[in-house]
């Protein structure tokens, strides 16, 4: 398993040459041995200043970003020359970038590392607020043992002498149209004009290695159901130790028992009392934040009315401010009267110049019932 370089410093994945030496500074008025002689700081100094040896070194640096660890086997600080003597990584980037040109070439063997898709779920409580996940994805890294050369010695590859080095090879076949003259990969060296000749034991020459990779997505604050955070060079690494591709974190939203998001709306429901609904009642709610917000129910609500709380939704991503709170009243009618209460109401019915009847058009503004019906149903 690849050391965590970046960890050991305690610096992210995108820090820069000054934020190295800075944390590595910091750590080493901790633990150097002339300020602290007991052996576990010994050994703390020892690591920080490897991961700044490594971190430092952009070759190198490149290696833990694609999963591997340069101070392996094989890597810098190993016998026999280190890295010249498989390459290099450099000559993997020039064999990869370099060259090219038109018509039926051997294919390099080092090819790009396709992106990978990983699916995480949060709760709505953690898309308000942002939230660091930890992940794990299963992916192809850089081989720890060859750096990706795929070689086991570090020799460079031999072209391949069945097909010349031209990886692909041709063949006159018989058909009922005559001699037609078939190109197809060449099966020695699978079209990569080259071979190795002692295949590192660790990938079988492939230059990767699959594993599993823990990472932590920062997911941003506002993120929606379903959007996908791209984590730049985390995706596989390629064949023969290509450069990574991305990885896509898509997040996830679960369903949340109160709220409903719309945009960065959130709706709730409010259960309201046929009483609290003509007197006005005030309604405690705790927000996503964890926070008591009140709902003011004015007296006289009716049902399916909207109260809106302005700025209480979710916060827009990346970006200022926040959608609105938008609670729907659903008014209960008590079913289980007692004597006193019917009496009550009975006297309040009396007291009250209404009485039930058929609703008008003009009543409701000239829009009809089944207008409005239809409004209710586009919503
Ligand atoms: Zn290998
Ligand atoms: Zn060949």
């Amino acid at each position: 398993m690849a050391r965590d370089y970046y960890g050991i410093l305690g610096v992210d994945r995108e820090a820069t040459e000054q934020e190295i030496k800075k944390a590595y500074r910091k750590l080493a008025r901790k633990y150097h041995p002339d300020v602290n002689p007991s052996e576990e700081a010994a050994e703390k100094f020892a690591d920080i200043s490897l991961a700044q040896e490594v971190l430092l070194d952009p070759k190198k640096r490149s290696i833990v970003d694609r999963g591997g660890d340069p101070m392996e086997q094989g890597g810098a600080a190993g016998p026999g020359g280190g890295f010249g003597g498989f390459g290099g990584v450099g000559d993997i980037f020039e064999a990869f970038f370099g060259g090219g040109g038109a018509g039926r070439e051997p294919r390099s063997r080092v090819q790009p590392g396709n992106d990978a898709l990983l699916r995480t779920q949060i709760t709505l409580e953690e898309a308000f607020a942002g939230v660091k996940k930890d992940v794990t994805v299963d992916t192809a890294v850089l081989c720890n043992k060859c750096q990706g050369s795929g070689s086991e010695s570090g020799a460079k590859p031999e072209t391949c002498d069945y097909c010349q080095g031209q990886g692909a090879v041709q063949e006159m076949q018989q058909s009922f149209l005559g001699n037609v003259m078939t190109t197809h990969e060449c099966p020695k060296c699978h079209g990569y004009g080259e071979i190795i000749k002692d295949p590192c034991r660790q990938c079988a020459g492939d230059g990767r290695v699959r594993t599993t990779r823990d990472l932590t997505v920062n997911v941003p604050a506002g993120i929606a159901s379903g959007m996908r955070i791209r984590m730049a060079n985390q995706g596989e690494v390629g064949h023969g130790g290509g450069p990574a591709g991305d990885l896509y974190v898509e997040v996830h939203t679960a369903p949340h028992a109160v709220f409903a998001r719309e945009g960065n709306d959130l709706h709730l429901q409010l259960r309201v009392p046929m009483y609290d609904a003509a007197l006005g009642t005030d309604l405690a709610v705790e927000n996503l934040a964890g926070e008591q917000t009140t709902i003011q129910v004015p007296a006289g609500v009716q049902p399916d009315e909207e109260i809106v709380l302005h700025g209480e939704g979710m916060p827009r991503l990346r970006a200022e401010g926040a959608g609105d709170m938008v609670a729907h009243v659903k008014v209960v009618v008590p079913t289980d009267l007692s004597k006193d209460e019917r009496a009550a109401l009975e006297q309040l019915r009396e007291s009250h110049d209404d009485e039930a009847r058929v609703h008008s058009s003009e009543e409701s503004g000239g829009e009809s019932f089944f207008s409005r019906m239809r409004g209710k149903f586009r919503r």
